[in-house]
This record gives structure tokens, sequence and C-alpha cells, in this order.
């Protein structure tokens, strides 16, 4: 008999598990044999950890956590520069390889493995079947039964589960030195984790030196001069965030401060 295997990967946003819950209801047959699995670079944000405790919880299942073979102070060693919109490194190693791996030793005893994504309906031009071979395909369950952002809003509200805690502060999930992170962002990291702010100004100011040139996590400013300015981000933040159209979405994440998307 055909052996088939199914698998969600996790990111700690609200898609992915949103698509655990609907999953859960919607089809209980798969959700049954299905695994969660999460990528962990250890480099997620705290918020991020508690949420995946949060999702076992609600869910009733246990999530797997894979690690990539080296940390991001190995890999720093080993590449030399830390990662940037340009070098990313980051993803590459610490998510897609070690995704990659875990998924090859299932094809050692799996017959068909259906991988299944968060991408909504909304966003569908997003969708990829190209990886899709023999024994992997991909599933976009959300595109297939027309889910958009506000479905998922609603999916996490009605289960109780709400949204990760960092969505105060942060629009999305991933390392907290992220360098896809805005200016306010930053700050606001600064605020709710100094600790983690310090620890990504130490890493700034070490890839300066190994690079031997300027080296900054956003494209234009140095952690240390957005600090300085770091009244006039809040300022010019501030200003945007009350002219955001998106209010509709605002709502839904009613209690939330940040802007999603804006
Ligand atoms: S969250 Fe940002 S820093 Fe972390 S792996 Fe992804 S792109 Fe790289």
């Amino acid at each position: 008999m055909e052996k088939e295997y199914h698998i969600l990967s996790l990111s700690g946003g609200k898609d992915s598990t949103a698509l655990a819950f609907f999953m859960k209801e919607n089809m209980p047959e798969i959700f049954e044999k299905l695994e969660l699995v999460f990528s962990d670079t250890e480099c997620d944000l705290p918020e991020t950890y508690d949420y995946l405790n949060k999702i076992e919880v609600f869910l009733g299942k246990k999530i797997t956590r894979i690690k990539p073979l080296y940390n991001f102070e190995q890999l720093f060693n080993i590449y030399g520069i830390l990662p940037s919109a340009m070098k990313r490194w980051c993803t590459v190693e610490m998510k897609t390889k070690t995704f990659r791996q875990f998924l090859q030793d299932k094809i050692k005893s799996e017959n068909k493995i259906f991988v299944y994504i968060g991408i909504r309906a909304d966003e569908s031009s997003r969708v990829n079947n190209s990886q899709d071979n023999e024994i992997i395909k991909q599933r976009y369950p959300f595109v297939e039964y027309n889910i958009i952002k506000e479905d998922v809003c609603t999916i996490l509200e009605n289960y109780g589960i709400g949204f990760p805690e960092y969505y105060k502060w942060r629009s999305r999930s991933g390392c907290y030195f992220c360098f896809f992170q805005k200016k306010i962002e930053w700050l606001n990291l600064k605020e709710y984790h100094p600790n983690l702010f310090k620890k990504a100004l130490e890493f700034e100011e070490q890839g300066n030196i190994q690079r031997g040139k300027r080296f900054t996590w956003c494209q234009d400013i140095s952690l240390k001069e957005l600090i300085e300015k770091e009244n006039y981000y809040r300022e010019k933040h501030r200003i945007r965030n009350t002219k955001s159209k998106d209010l509709k979405y605002k709502k839904l994440v009613e209690g939330y401060t940040l802007t999603l998307n804006s």
C-alpha cells in the first residue's frame, strides 16, 4: 500500500497557524496524520516561542522543532559577513536547507509527501508548484477554499488563540535581527527586548570589523544612529499610522497597536 505523509511548516506567524486550525476543522482526516514542523533558527522572538507552545495546547498536537546544523554565530564565522537582503544566506542555511533535509529523510520511508502551505486566496499569485515531483506535492488549502486575510483573522479569533504577541510591535515573525524590519520595529525591539537589540547592535559592529567596511542592518542607518534619531522616527511612524487606509484589518486585530502591512 502507498504510504502518505502530510506536513505543515509553521512560521510562528498568523497564516500558517490559521491553516493548522483550519485543517483541524475542515480536513480532520488529514489533520490527524499531519506533522507540524517549525524550523527553529534559535534567533526567533521570545513571543514566537510562546505562541508555538500555545498552539500545541490549543491544537492538542506536538510541534516538531528542527534546527540547522550550525547556529547563527557559527554561520556568521563561516560566511564572514552578516546576512542582508542582497546576501540572504540566513534563510537558506537556517530554514530552507534544514527543512529540505527533513523532507529528504522522510522520502526514504514515504511514497507520497504532501506539503501544506498557508498562502491565502488573496495572494494566490505566490502559488508555485514548480518544485512538485512524483513524490512531493504542495497543497494550498486557503487558495482551494478561497480563504482571504480577513478570514485568517477570524479563524484565529474564533479559536481563541488570537495573534502572536509580537504583533503589538512588529509585523512579521522571524529572527530578532531580521534586516527586513522597519526602523520603527527596530526601535520597538529596543523597547520590548533590550537585550536582543543590544545583541543585534553588537553583531552590527562585529560585521563592520569583519568586512572592513560599513555594515548596517537597516539600509541607510546604523542601529547606533537610529537610537540617536529615535524621536524623529517614532513621530514619522505615528503620522503614517494615522493615515493608514487598512482600517478594516486594523479593526480585526483590535487591541494590537501596530498597523500591519503599513
Ligand atoms: S527572518 Fe530575516 S534574518 Fe531570519 S532567516 Fe528570515 S530573512 Fe534571514
